[in-house]
């Protein structure tokens, strides 16, 4: 029997489902179980240029009609997501294996915020008119034309509304090509937005892996690629987007330092350090995975964390009362044990967790490294994974050089009850998304993204309408032109 997760077709082309299983057939695991429990297939190079071609004609349509028109569609779509879901936030645990506990609130509804918002702005993005004594220059605030988005397999509902909702706002189309390890949820978002009155071709969704996405990035037709994913592969796809010249925004990973000092109510630290690398199991790109805690609530904080940390609820996702859910992939899971176990060769001490959680699936116990030393692996590279790097630190001006001291620059957390102290760190943390006494908010009201090698471009808030729209300006003379002959 064909399970329910099983899409009607691996593409959403041109306002329909479309086939074409000469592709390279993409299985889809559930990660609590192991069992394949869909088959998509790779996009082939007709299916490409299907997916191309619609895209960028109906983009011509879709930005002539007013603000306010495309604005009601998104917002239409934004209210069929949030009937529907408990239906995407199940399709969205067999995608990923997230607990339904986290999908029910975190992915179709903030796929919908986004839905809502940007079509909340579509109507107003408007010029400006600049005074030149009797002349006068004018701006317009055009669509960029046909924008691709490339998505991360940890928040596929999410990504594709975050990508899709400025980019529809400001009159372009997109082709949006989710990650080959979670490639069903976009599709439903394609299909709501049609059904809420989308014109055919304005999101089309194809999947395929790193290769389809090259396809894309190169196409000349192309005017803008947004990439959620990891440094490795932004480089790749910036390089290629740069050689046509095309925009860009990168949402890339991140190695975030979250600072905690003696004087922060230490629950709410403990629960900020959670949030920040455990949720979704730690596949989370602005998780809080250098945890600098002062060293006179040192142990303190640790026993609170490990007690804390030991009420996870590991289990079926399905089961609301579960917290905590399996690795994406096996893959994804050896990577994390590998840290594990450098971790724990290279001398940190484990204070809870460390190993594969025994039981079917993907599961490694959420875990805390404690005696963590800036030099070691698993304060350097990126784990995606529920691991927690604990180091001490002594002084304000200590840990903000040591918080700095990495390639990546996405997010970075503090705690403490000293507001001017507060301030003054953040002010002096290398980061694009940052908290005070809270960690890994993400409203689609602020804007979201990296410095450094963590990424360009923000999405969400208004800053993303700047990056999914460009400027035009027109000078007008209204007396004689001089000119020297
Ligand atoms: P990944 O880099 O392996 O893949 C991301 C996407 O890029 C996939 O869809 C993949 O098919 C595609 N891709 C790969 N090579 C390509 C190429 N040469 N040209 C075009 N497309 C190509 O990332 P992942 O493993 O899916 O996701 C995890 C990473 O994403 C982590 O590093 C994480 O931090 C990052 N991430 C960042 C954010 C953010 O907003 N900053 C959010 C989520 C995840």
């Amino acid at each position: 029997m064909t399970h329910p997760a099983q899409p009607k077709a691996s593409h959403f082309i041109n306002g329909e489902y479309v086939e074409d299983t000469s592709g390279t057939p993409i299985p889809v695991i559930y990660a609590a179980t192991g069992e394949q429990i869909a088959t998509v297939y790779a996009a082939t190079p007709a299916i490409v240029e299907q997916a191309l071609s619609t895209a960028k004609e109906a983009q011509k349509a879709w930005a002539k009609m007013t603000g306010t028109e495309r604005g009601r569609i998104l917002r239409r779509a934004a209210d069929i997501m949030r009937e529907r879901n408990h239906e995407l936030s199940v399709l969205e645990t067999y995608d990923t294996g997230k607990p339904l506990q986290e999908t029910l609130v975190a992915d179709a509804t903030s796929g919908a915020d986004a839905l809502e918002y940007f079509g909340g702005l579509a109507g107003s993005l408007t010029g400006e008119h600049i005074p030149m004594g009797e002349d006068w220059v004018y701006t317009v605030r055009e669509a960029l034309g046909l924008c691709v988005g490339i998505g991360a397999w940890n928040y596929p509902t999410q990504i594709a509304c975050w990508k899709g909702a400025p980019a529809l706002a400001c009159g372009n189309s997109m082709v949006f090509k989710p990650s080959e390890t979670t490639p069903l949820c976009a599709l439903k978002v394609a299909e709501i937005l049609h059904e809420a009155g989308a014109p055919a071709g304005i999101y089309n969704v194809i999947q395929g892996m790193g290769e389809v996405g090259g396809a894309l990035v190169t196409d000349p037709r192309v005017d803008k690629v947004s990439l959620t994913g990891s440094v490795p592969t932004g480089k790749k796809v910036y390089a290629a987007a740069a050689a046509g010249m095309k925009h860009v925004t990168m949402e890339l990973g991140g190695k975030s330092p979250l600072i905690i000092f003696d004087d922060a109510d230490i629950d709410n630290a403990v629960g900020g350090a959670i949030n920040g690398n455990f949720y979704s199991s730690g596949q989370v790109c602005s998780n809080g995975t250098r945890v600098f805690v002062q060293k006179g609530i040192k142990e303190k904080f640790l026993a609170r964390l490990a007690e804390r940390t030991g009420n996870a609820i590991l289990g079926d996702p399905m089961d609301e009362a579960t917290s905590f859910g399996p690795m994406v992939t096996e893959n994804q899971m050896n990577i994390v044990l590998g840290y594990i176990e450098k971790g724990k060769e290279e001398g940190a001490r484990v204070v809870c967790g460390g190993a594969r959680a025994d039981m079917p699936g993907y599961y490694i116990q959420p875990t805390v490294f404690a005696d963590v030393t800036d030099d070691m692996t698993i304060a350097r590279e990126e784990i995606f994974g529920p691991v927690m790097s604990v180091l001490d630190f002594d002084t304000e001006e200590e840990v903000i050089a040591r918080a700095n001291d990495t390639e990546f620059g996405l997010s970075a957390g503090v705690f403490t009850s000293d507001f001017t102290r507060a301030h003054r760190v953040i002010g002096q943390l290398e980061a694009g998304s940052c908290f005070i006494n809270s960690y890994n908010d993400a409203p689609v009201e602020a804007p979201f993204g990296g410095v450094k090698a963590s990424g360009v471009g923000r999405e969400n808030s208004k800053e993303a309408i700047k990056h999914f729209s460009q400027v035009k300006s027109v000078y007008v003379r209204m007396g004689d032109v001089e000119a020297a002959f």
